[in-house]
């Protein structure tokens, strides 16, 4: 049987893919958007999104992220779901293979696979795993409802988290290793109206210890400061000290910085000709809703181009 050829294919469907696929199949190209998982990326997994345009009372993430998929499909975008692994952008048409075993073949591609919480590093982490430490504060908070809960961090992502907890959790630590958040200053003035929000400054995580039951029991810190250690008994570690790219599918494929992000500017456009690159996925300053939608965009109407050509 012939494999079809798309004219673009975007590896990833949070906002950046999703916006690519409405953009390009709205343009009139057979579009097809690879997902690992479920369509949303990160975006899905957000409380609430107050610096979206257009939602004065702001958007729950899952929703928007719904949204923006219906209205790509509703234009033709297809979504797989796979995980591609390898990857050969010198092929043409251009070749792409899956866990699953699946091939795809595609005339340019869109990288929107964006990035993926970084680990703490700490003992105990690994091992409690799904039993207390979490990376996703809206997808694991309510299991601790009413518990006493820690986040480390000190971005918007920790500070989100820490807001989102103190509504369903007894006590949330928000334990950061400078004594000043670098989180935007809305979070600061949300995260002073809690009542609940103790913050843990200057501090160190140094191993997560489990209770009785093989579940987190607590995490222990040390003070940089005073070498003081402090145990913080709790019941779930939610940890949210930044992000990694999603790139170890493209080894030698495109260009990558030093941090693994793919190397390219507002265009989109990376080293490989017809392959693009949208939202956190690729080298930028500012790692928003808004501005992989904007990528998106820019990948799709660039890829029509090279297409055209
Ligand atoms: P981030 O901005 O990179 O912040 C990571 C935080 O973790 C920093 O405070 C950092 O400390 C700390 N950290 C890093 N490594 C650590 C370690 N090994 N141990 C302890 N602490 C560590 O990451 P993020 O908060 O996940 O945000 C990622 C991107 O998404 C950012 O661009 C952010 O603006 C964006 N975002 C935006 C929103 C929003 O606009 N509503 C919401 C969520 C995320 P230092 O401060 O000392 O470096």
């Amino acid at each position: 049987m012939e494999e079809k050829t798309y004219d673009v294919i975007i590896i990833g469907a949070g906002p950046a893919g999703l916006t690519a696929g409405l953009y390009a199949a709205r343009g009139g190209l057979s579009a097809l958007a690879i997902e690992r998982i479920t369509p949303g990326g990160q975006l899905a997994q957000t409380d609430k999104v107050e610096n979206y345009p257009g939602f004065p009372q702001g958007a729950e993430g899952w929703q928007l992220a719904y949204d923006m998929q219906m209205q790509a499909e509703s234009f033709g975008l297809e979504i797989a779901t796979d995980d591609i692994v390898s990857v050969d952008f010198t092929a043409e048409p251009k070749k792409l293979v899956a866990a699953s075993g699946n091939v795809y073949y595609a005339r340019s591609v869109v990288i929107a696979s964006g990035a993926r919480p970084r680990k703490l590093g700490t003992p105990g982490e690994g091992e409690l795993a799904g039993k207390g430490v979490s990376y996703c504060a809206t997808c694991d908070g309510n299991f601790f409802r009413g518990k006493d809960v820690a986040v480390v961090g000190g971005g918007n992502t920790a500070a989100g988290d820490a807001i989102y907890l103190a509504r369903i959790c007894s006590k949330v630590y928000l334990v950061h290793r400078r004594d000043e958040l670098r989180a935007t200053k809305v979070y600061h003035d949300r995260l002073a109206e809690t009542g609940n929000v103790e913050f843990v400054w200057n501090s160190v995580s140094q191993r997560i210890e489990p209770n009785e039951n093989g579940t987190v029991g607590a995490l222990v810190v040390t003070d940089k400061n005073t070498g003081v250690e402090r145990t913080l008994d709790c019941s779930a570690v939610f940890v949210a000290v930044g992000t990694e790219p999603n790139t170890d599918f493209l080894a030698g494929a495109v260009e990558l910085d030093e941090a693994g992000y793919v190397v390219s500017d507002e265009s989109g456009r990376t080293s490989a000709p017809g392959v693009f690159a949208a939202g956190d996925v690729r080298t930028k300053a500012l790692r928003q809703v808004v501005t992989a939608v904007s990528d998106g965009a820019q990948a799709a109407e660039n890829a029509a181009e090279y297409l055209a050509l």
